[in-house]
């Protein structure tokens, strides 16, 4: 663990991780009940967490950091400290659900709306039977310390946060202690998971153009797609020494 490379980029330290690879960690988490905390970083996280200091500090606190977007491994490459491939918050819930399946885990799944958090568990129960849900609760919650007690009260292997950051990474930090379980932050996932939005075909993720898929699917999210050509100037100026890291 301690001796996977760590590749910085505009102060974020990435994990230099196949997917493989992450995922062999995970399953020797999973058997030994290792605590992790799991952050999928994408551009628009790594500009919040450089404007944001106490979102960067928790940042550091997660054991894996991975390149959740084609904008985070150019980046590393213009730095010409490469990072392997994307390695997506899906692809990563999708693997450690397989695996709680094999192995009859217990899993607990927080966020989304209640109607898209209920279509997920009606999906994972079709696709996962062996998996034991813990529990869920929609991300529309007034205290956390609630929600935080009835997650550890299931005493979950896993716990799925889809409450978008800054939120999730924010509860996990606050919530993970006291817990054997890995935790991760997913984002949209549970949406896609319910079928309320499609993950772009194979061709578009190969040919690093998912962003754009997503950005047709769902127009209202062009400000925040404002974040990659901002982010990539950033680079720029990181690796002419322009701007302190
Ligand atoms: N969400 C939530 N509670 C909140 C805010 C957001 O559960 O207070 C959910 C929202 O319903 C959606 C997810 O968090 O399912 C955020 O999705 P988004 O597409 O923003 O995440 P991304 O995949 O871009 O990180």
């Amino acid at each position: 663990m301690s001796n996977i490379k760590r590749i910085s980029i505009l102060g974020i330290d990435f994990d230099c991780l196949t997917n493989a690879e992450l995922f062999q960690q995970l399953q020797r988490d999973l058997k030994n009940q290792t605590r992790r905390f799991i952050v999928t970083a994408n551009p628009e996280i790594v500009l919040y967490a450089r404007q944001h200091p106490q979102y960067a500090r928790i940042i550091k606190h997660a054991n894996y950091v991975t390149a959740d977007g084609t904008g985070i491994v150019i980046g590393s490459k213009i730095l010409k400290r490469p990072l392997p491939e994307r390695v997506t918050g899906f692809d990563t819930m999708k693997k450690l659900l397989h695996l709680a399946n094999d192995r009859q885990k217990k899993v607990y799944f927080l966020g989304a709306k209640p109607e898209v958090l209920k279509t997920t568990l009606t999906v994972i129960k079709k696709n996962y039977p062996n998996l034991i849900i813990a529990g869920a609760h929609d991300g529309y919650f007034k205290t956390d310390q609630a929600i935080t007690d009835s997650i550890q009260q299931t005493n979950p292997d896993i716990v799925f946060v889809a409450l978008g950051f800054p939120k999730q990474e924010k509860f996990i930090y606050q919530s993970y202690s006291n817990s054997h379980a890995i935790w991760m932050g997913v984002g949209g996932s549970f949406d896609v998971l319910a079928g309320k939005v499609k993950r772009a075909p194979i061709f578009w993720q190969q040919h690093q153009i998912e962003w754009l898929y997503r950005l047709l699917q769902e127009p209202s999210r062009l400000p925040r797609m404002m974040a990659l050509p901002k982010y990539l100037c950033l680079v720029l100026a990181e690796k002419f020494h322009l701007i302190k890291k």
